[in-house]
């Protein structure tokens, strides 16, 4: 992998708790993943690539599963708006 990948910078890299991220997502399993993503210097980009894989688990780029689901089923209903 090219050391420009922004998986380098990833907060959540060699973190004691990574395990968290792909975890059961219990609340507090949640929270404690989503703390770490809030002060990571790749969040943007870790949630892009999330979202245009279509990645359904784990916490990716301060986005729940949840959240993603949300944001996936709301493209649907505007492209399904436009047709
Ligand atoms: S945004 Fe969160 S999951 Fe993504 S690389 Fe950063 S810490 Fe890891």
């Amino acid at each position: 992998m090219m050391p420009a990948d922004w998986r380098l910078s990833a907060a959540c890299r060699g973190h004691k708790d990574a395990d968290l991220f792909f975890a059961p997502q219990t609340p507090v399993n949640v929270e404690r993943a989503l703390e770490i993503c809030h002060d990571c210097p790749v969040q943007a980009d870790c949630a892009d690539e999330a979202l245009t894989a279509r990645i359904e688990h784990g916490i990716w780029g301060g986005l729940t599963e949840d959240d993603r689901a949300a944001i996936w089923r709301h493209e649907l209903w505007e492209a399904a708006q436009t047709r």
